[in-house]
């Protein structure tokens, strides 16, 4: 018998399967399950059709059978078959569903990515096998036909016998060598396991004949072995059930399950859409953060699902960044289970999904703020940055979507409180949403900058996160209102008076002097406006925040370069210590200076930054203290 030559392509993609360093070769057994389905969802659509066909639920089924001495695994269908020409055209080339949109894919050059990402369909059986044989009839016909295959040199047809409707897929599973093992897909167990793994929720039964164990009549402890034939599969996945079926601890049972996470979810969603894009869907938001996911490592995703069949176990395509957190999954049965994931990218189903998706868990998130307070907060304390990072990222797209959710600790409160819930509090006479930075809320409690806004009753809202202040750059304002660093030169407060002015002008060489003094680490040196107990205390102008400019500056690549924040040392001419200044300027000039630099160094502790010089700080102390 002639052999026929594969397609070019498909050659050498059936190259690639057999010799493929592939880890996950055991997906194989789903792309030929998910084949087998396909095949009596066609059989199983035309029997509904044509009422001349007699037909039985029953006799929809896939069949896996092991023959271990033998080395064979065979995949069984009770699917519409294959004519002679179909086999031809089917197994001869690659299917044309675009799996393979292949040659435009760079990363699939040595194929890892494509047979991990999808699977390949049919040729990934050569993955585990020397010699595959297809056996296959359809209905309209008598006659049955064997393809077989060794590899890429190609392929036969013959006729042969078969009784019933549908296909057989016989593999020679290859011997194990020290590297590979493939006896396991000659494991009952195993394959069991795989089943339940990879296609649990195909619609069809999926059966294999079980080697039992039982206790033997009428004896103790003597034992025999019987068979037993079990489906392996569970047919109807827990998101196409009943939501009213369902308790909540099948939810969680089934995200322990699926290792979406070892904790109990502290929210769980169940969604069913029929529309012109159907889908149902799963969602949880897990009450732990996992150990990686503030790092490069973590992988974002849910699984996703063409008709009960898995196509992706993480589809980042699902979820925004920012709700990274989200696991679950996807099924629907407007998506092709052979999609490329470039394709994918692109798909308008899977978009208007994921768009879906996204409003589904705000949606979820704001009830859970709205009835569940603490719960949110418990959420909000694993993932709130998240949430800002979001709001940072893409210059505030998703302003829209995330800046209801997020929450900063309020002076007043004393709790993490809403953007809506501050600006619903505001006073009447209150321009700005005010807010102040630093290391924590102890430290930021006590700030100078803090006091004369409190003092006005104000509420300030205290960002203890670097991210904190970039994204309310981005935000700009919330229900118009402006934000405000309690730190900035301008607070534009009513009682913001002339005699302020009054006193800079009085004092003018005074504080140019320490300015100077100061040799260019603060722009000016001024009277404060702010403070209340404090000598001194830092404010900045301009559009950087000292706090903006630390965290920048800590970044690897120094993002920063050498921007500054601009500087502005403020003293409180009410304090005791603007006399000693005072003195200081009329009697002993070298005094000054070192009383300049140690409040300067003193405004820079209190903000929790670095000081450039420690020892000469100290020893400037020391100095002080003795005059
Ligand atoms: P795909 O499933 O992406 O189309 P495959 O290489 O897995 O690619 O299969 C190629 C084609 O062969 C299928 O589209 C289908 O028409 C046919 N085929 C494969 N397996 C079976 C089967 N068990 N029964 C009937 N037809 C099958």
């Amino acid at each position: 018998m002639a052999k026929k030559q594969f397609k070019s392509e498909s050659k050498r993609l059936l190259d690639l399967m057999i010799n493929s360093i592939y880890t996950h070769k055991e997906i194989f057994l789903r792309e030929l399950i998910s084949n087998a389905s396909d095949a009596i969802d066609k059989s199983y659509y035309k029997s509904l059709k044509d009422s001349s066909i007699d037909f039985n639920k029953d006799d929809f089924y896939i069949r896996i059978s092991v023959d271990k001495d033998e080395r064979v695994l065979k995949v069984s269908d009770t699917g519409i078959g294959m004519t002679k020409e179909e086999l031809d055209a089917n197994l001869g080339t690659i299917a044309k569903s675009g799996s393979l949109d292949f040659k435009s894919n760079n990363e699939a050059k040595d194929g890892i990515d494509i047979i991990g990402q999808f699977g390949v369909g049919f040729y990934s059986a050569f993955m585990v096998a020397e010699k595959v044989i297809v056996i296959t009839k359809t209905a309209d016909s008598d006659e049955a036909y064997k393809w077989e295959s060794s590899g890429a040199d190609g392929y036969t047809i013959s006729s042969c016998q078969k009784d019933t409707v549908g296909t057989d897929v016989i593999m020679e599973i290859k011997k194990s060598t020290d590297s590979e093992n493939y006896d396991e897909f000659l494991d009952p167990y195993n394959l069991k396991s795989l089943v339940k793994k990879y296609s649990n929720f195909i619609k069809y039964p999926i059966k294999m004949m079980m080697t039992k164990s039982r206790k033997k009549e009428g004896t103790e402890d003597e034992y025999e072995d019987y068979q037993e034939d079990e489906i392996l599969n569970s047919m109807v996945p827990i998101w196409r059930k009943n939501k009213s079926e369902l308790k909540p601890e099948d939810y969680e049972n089934f995200y322990k399950e699926k290792h979406f996470g070892y904790d109990k979810p502290l929210k769980y969603a169940h969604v069913s859409v029929e529309g012109i894009t159907s889908y149902n869907a799963i969602l949880y938001i897990p009450s732990r953060t996992p150990f990686d996911f503030y790092t490069k490592e973590f992988e974002k995703g849910l699984e996703l699902y063409s008709n009960g069949v898995l196509i992706m176990e993480k589809c980042p395509d699902l979820l925004p960044d920012y709700f990274g957190f989200v696991q679950g999954l996807v099924d629907s049965a407007d998506l092709s289970l052979n999609i490329s994931r470039e394709i994918l990218q692109h798909n308008r189903q899977l978009q208007f999904i994921a768009k879906k998706i996204k409003e589904k868990i705000k949606s979820e998130l704001l009830s859970m703020l709205k009835d569940e307070r603490e719960k949110y907060e418990e959420f909000y304390n694993n993932f709130g940055r998240t949430l800002k990072f979001g709001l940072y990222s893409e210059w505030g797209a998703n302003k829209e979507t995330l800046q209801d959710l997020i929450m900063f600790y309020s002076s007043t409160e004393r709790k993490l409180v809403t953007l809506d819930e501050y600006v619903s509090r505001m006073k009447e006479d209150q321009k700005y949403i005010y807010y102040a930075t630093g290391e924590n809320v102890n430290n930021i409690a006590k700030l100078p900058q803090t006091e004369l806004i409190a003092d006005k009753g104000y509420e300030i809202l205290y960002f203890t996160d670097e991210i904190d202040e970039f994204a309310i750059k981005v935000l700009m304002n919330f229900k118009e209102k402006e934000f405000k660093n309690v730190s900035s030169a301008d607070l534009d407060l009513k009682s913001e008076g002339e005699n302020d002015n009054k006193e800079n002008e009085e004092n003018k060489d005074l504080f140019s002097f320490m300015q100077e003094a100061l040799n260019g680490k603060v722009k000016e040196v001024r009277a404060s406006k702010r403070l209340k107990t404090h000598p001194v205390c830092l404010a900045t102008e301009g559009e950087l925040s000292i706090e903006m400019e630390k965290v920048l500056k800590a970044m690897p690549d120094n993002m920063a370069g050498n921007v500054h924040a601009e500087k502005i040392l403020e003293i409180n001419t009410e304090h005791p210590m603007f006399e000693k200044i005072k003195n200081a300027y009329a009697d002993d000039k070298d005094k000054l200076k070192k009383l300049s630099s140690v409040l300067y160094n003193q405004a820079l502790l209190i903000e929790g930054l670095q000081i450039e010089d420690p020892v000469q700080y100290a020893n400037d102390v020391y100095e002080l203290i003795e005059k």
